[in-house]
């Protein structure tokens, strides 16, 4: 699972070329510069969809299909046979059958990641299969995310010793598998947020709309949330962060989970503070869900 450069992958036609896009600045800035340097290839853009992305999200990923003429493969979990869901019938968000039918209700946190792993990466890996692919990340030139993780729920004790040995923590990837390799173009092309910026500005596209009010692509209730961005969903979308509260509802068994480590959500809605609306670029998250 070696990275490859991406000069060394666009001139590969025997692999898939696969662009997962997360409905960040990021990634989709990738695409785009993929869509304009290398439209030869037969690229490949995938959406998994966790039933609990941002309205923004969905409609700023229908832009960029309409805009650039291409489709975006949407996937879920809901298409493991693992979770045999399909067969049961019924509207079911991907995040609501894993949080009920296989976690017990236990929310996720950044400790206990179930999300990423069960929502975005293996639905990714079941896309892919036993094909040889390159999965193009948007990792840019000037990241410095030490707080993101990739593929693994947190760093392994190889990431801590590379890091140790060479200062530098482990690429994020989407998957450890060793049919799909790691390309990272805007670190290969030395493109930083700057370029990103001009790129979608330019492309007539657009930055994500919900960057107004929140550092970050992903779940409406990812707990990896400031406060303000809390305060940010509450005034935006007050029915989502209505439905965020009743997964906080005590549980028939007394337990009570909370997305934040530190305060429920109707203590949240209670504080007089505005906290500020994080600006620039959230400092820790999922590199899989906000790139
Ligand atoms: S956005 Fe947050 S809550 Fe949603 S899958 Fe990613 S890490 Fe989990």
């Amino acid at each position: 699972m070696t990275p490859t450069s991406l000069s060394n992958a666009v001139q590969d036609p025997s692999r898939r070329h696969i662009i997962p896009l997360s409905g960040g600045k990021d990634s989709t800035a990738l695409a785009v510069y993929m869509l304009e340097r290398h439209s030869g290839l037969p690229l490949e853009f995938v959406f998994t969809d966790t039933g609990a992305e941002l309205p923004e999200t969905y409609s700023y990923l229908r832009r960029f299909e309409a805009i650039f003429g291409v489709e975006i493969n949407r996937l879920t979990a809901l298409d493991l046979p693992e979770l045999q869901v399909r067969s049961k019938g019924g509207r079911r968000s991907p995040f609501d059958v894993l949080l009920n039918e296989v976690y017990s209700g236990f929310l996720p946190n950044p400790q206990a990641r179930w999300c990423t792993r069960m929502l975005k990466i293996k639905p990714f890996e079941h896309f892919v299969g036993g094909d040889d692919a390159y999965s193009y990340i948007g990792i840019r030139a000037d990241e410095n995310r030490e707080g993101f993780r990739g593929a693994a729920a947190g760093p392994s004790p190889e990431d801590d010793e590379e890091k140790a040995e060479t200062g530098r923590a482990k690429p994020v990837v989407l998957s450890n598998r060793n049919n799909i390799l790691p390309v990272y173009p805007l670190k290969d092309i030395g493109f930083g947020l700057d370029d990103v910026r001009d790129l979608l500005l330019g492309s007539g596209l657009g930055l994500p709309p919900y960057y107004d009010w929140r550092s970050r692509s992903g779940c409406y209730f990812c707990f990896y949330q400031q406060v303000g961005e809390w305060q940010g969903l509450k005034e935006r979308h007050p029915e989502l962060f209505e439905a965020a509260k009743t997964y906080e509802a005590t549980k028939a068994n007394g337990r009570r989970f909370t997305w934040s480590q530190t305060r429920s959500l109707e203590a949240l809605e209670k504080l007089r503070e505005r906290y500020a609306t994080p600006t620039g670029e959230p400092e820790d998250g999922c590199a899989i869900c906000h790139l």
